[in-house]
């Protein structure tokens, strides 16, 4: 890895996470080279060995670097050969199926390292890349969730230091796959997008179409279907010369990119023509996906019974095959079996299974949240890195060890530091909105409204307060259902956001409420807007599923800034009041609140 740029064992370095068959190949051939650092290429060959070999002939390789290693004059180059042939060793154990003497091994290295004392913070960045993807696999394996996406992360920070593309793709869809596992959809689509970017940049084929793959999925989950459907270009162009396994397993999300773009017929045949491999792993992933897509597409094309059929087989088998993980798939199997049963009109079992759909999202909510938050953490290893910089220029061992540790940990809390800006952001972010309409919330109206009160007042400029309320609301609940009631929910926040201004401020106040602020409107321009609004609401013809949803209607209350009040509390309280009145004359009606004799201008 120190070796100078050029030299081959660098370039099998470099190739080891971009086309592991090629370093090998050519770390191979260089052991017999005259010239070449024999134990080098030896640790090489062992490295491609013990991870894509038979476990046998990976055990010999390790071994014949351990004894090449341990033999090594030079202190230094003894001590991480054998650093290295340790992580080896943990990856065989792991392969071997212990997972335990892995984890044991791993905190063995731990604890020892350079003779600096400083651990694993020290070692080259490959060297760090390697150890903790490792960790990675290994404390995921043992069900630690939160330790195996902190070592995901540390991977991801020392890939990024090596400057080769291999350990950087191999580590942001590491990360990419591990937050889509854990339904932390954003974090997921950001580092799925720098894998698939890298991949694409380096050539690196196989790995362009995981991430496209995790993509299609992501974004799918995300509702941002177009950009699902482009994915399934990119995928399909990459499939074409790819081996026939690969294409049967990505089929799942190449269906998916077209049912994305509602081509439903073309869906269900490319998935008929790998139903065959359903029975392999009845209770994994792919036929979990095969099974909830399959049934979309039938019921998409108006048969419900047989997306009932086809969706009810394949949870029974997984069922039989001792079950499957509780996860997004299984979510969205049991959400098709809801919609399939509703429109059979079969109410009860449509309700025994939206039921356990919702309690397997509340799991991978909480899921998400966690993953966020250990994301997050990241501040407080900040705050280490920026001590253990402290450290580094009060110790003053040699000047340049110092430099070089300083060079090092800046680059690092620089990396981090960015992380949590980005993190802060987007907690911010998601604070400040509405799950379900993505409008703003109560909380952004606080924060915003007083700014745009106190613009209105020194530019003596009018400004609106208007509350929205849905009319007989938990009528159409209580008829239709909750997920009906979501629908109107959300196309009606859509509908404000259309017709509203840029300028406007429009939130979903809570339940069936909306508040819009207003600024630079009279009561009467306001009211023009809102009738408007009314209009499109009450012409608005929806459907869920195959039922046509009654049109819906709402009233509003306006009030005025200065006339009816001069603070947010004021105004709401007031734009509350007229439309009670609304309501009370018969709803479907705007209302301004009563002009008052004097202004409450301050
Ligand atoms: P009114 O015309 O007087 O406003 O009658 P209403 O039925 O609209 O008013 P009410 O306050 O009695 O009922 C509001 C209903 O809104 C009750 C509640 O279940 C429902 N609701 C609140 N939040 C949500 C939500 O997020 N989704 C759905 N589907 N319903 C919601
Ligand atoms: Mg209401
Ligand atoms: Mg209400």
């Amino acid at each position: 890895m120190a070796e100078p740029a050029g030299n081959p064992l660098l370039r099998a370095w470099q190739l080891s996470y971009l086309d592991p068959e090629a370093s090998l190949a050519l770390a191979r051939g260089l052991c017999s080279e005259p010239g070449v650092d024999l134990a080098e290429a030896r640790l090489l060959v062992a490295l491609g060995e013990v991870r894509v070999s038979p476990l046998p002939q990976a055990a010999q390789a390790l071994a014949a670097a351990h004894e090449l290693l341990a033999a090594a004059a030079e202190p230094a180059v003894r001590e991480r050969g054998l650093a290295l042939c340790g992580e080896l060793q943990a990856v065989l154990l792991r392969r071997q199926g212990d997972a335990d003497g892995s984890a044991r091994l791993q905190a063995r290295l731990d604890l020892s390292g350079p003779a600096d004392g400083r651990g694993p913070v020290a070692r080259e960045p490959m060297h760090r890349f390697l150890a903790h993807t490792s960790r990675a696999i290994t404390s995921k394996m043992l069900g630690q969730v939160d330790v195996s996406l902190r070592h995901l992360h540390a991977a991801w920070d020392a890939a990024q230091q090596t400057g080769w593309p291999g350990p950087y793709i191999t580590a942001c869809t590491n990360l990419g796959g591990r937050h889509h596992d854990l339904y932390n959809l954003e974090d997921a689509r950001t580092y799925s997008l720098k894998a698939l970017a890298a991949a694409g940049e380096a050539g690196a084929k196989m790995a362009q179409r995981v991430a496209a793959c995790n993509l299609i999925g992501i974004h799918h989950a995300l509702g941002e279907l177009a950009e699902a459907e482009a994915l399934g270009h990119t995928l399909e162009s990459l499939l074409r010369d790819a081996p026939a396994a690969t294409v049967e397993d990505m089929t799942p999300p190449m269906a998916l990119a077209w049912m994305a773009g509602g081509q439903h017929e073309r869906a269900e045949a490319l998935m008929r023509s790998v139903q065959q491999a359903l029975p392999r792993e009845p209770a994994g992933e792919w036929a979990l996906a095969w099974g909830w897509q399959m049934a979309r597409c039938r019921l998409a094309q108006g048969d419900a019974a047989g997306a009932y059929g086809t969706a009810l087989a394949v949870l029974q088998a997984s069922l039989a095959a001792g079950g499957a993980p509780a996860g997004y798939d299984l979510m969205a199997l049991q959400r098709v079996l809801c919609d399939a049963a509703e429109a059979t009109g079969n109410a009860p079992q449509a309700l025994a299974h939206l039921r356990e759909a919702h309690g397997l999202y509340e799991q991978l909510v909480g899921r998400s949240a966690r993953a966020r938050y250990v994301a997050l953490d990241i501040t407080h290893q900040l705050e280490q890195a920026r001590h253990e910089r402290d450290v580094a220029v009060d110790g003053r061992r040699s000047v340049e060890d110092d430099r070089r540790r300083l060079i090092e940990l800046n680059a690092a809390l620089q990396a981090q530091m960015a992380e949590t800006e980005r993190l802060h952001a987007q907690l911010r972010e998601q604070a400040l909105h509405d799950p379900l309409t993505s409008l703003h919330n109560r909380r952004y109206l606080f924060e915003a409204g007083p700014g745009l009160l106190e613009r209105a007042r020194r530019q003596g400029a009018p400004l609106c307060v208007v509350l929205l309320d849905l009319d007989h609301f938990k009528l159409l609940n209580d008829t239709c259902g909750h997920a009906a009631g979501d629908l109107v929910l959300q196309r009606f926040g859509q509908l404000l956001k259309d017709t509203l201004r840029k300028s406007d401020v429009v939130c979903r106040h809570g339940g069936e409420e909306f508040v819009a602020v207003m600024p630079d409107l009279g009561a009467d321009e306001a009211q023009a807007v809102i009738t408007r609004l009314l209009e499109s609401f009450t012409s608005l013809q929806l459907a869920l599923g195959r039922r046509r949803l009654p049109r819906g209607s709402f009233s509003a209350g306006i009030a005025l800034f200065p006339n009816h009040g001069s603070t947010l509390e004021q105004l709401l309280s007031r734009a509350d009041r007229a439309l009670y009145a609304a309501k009370n004359q018969g709803r479907s009606r705007i209302e301004q609140a009563p002009r008052t004799g004097f202004a409450t201008l301050e």
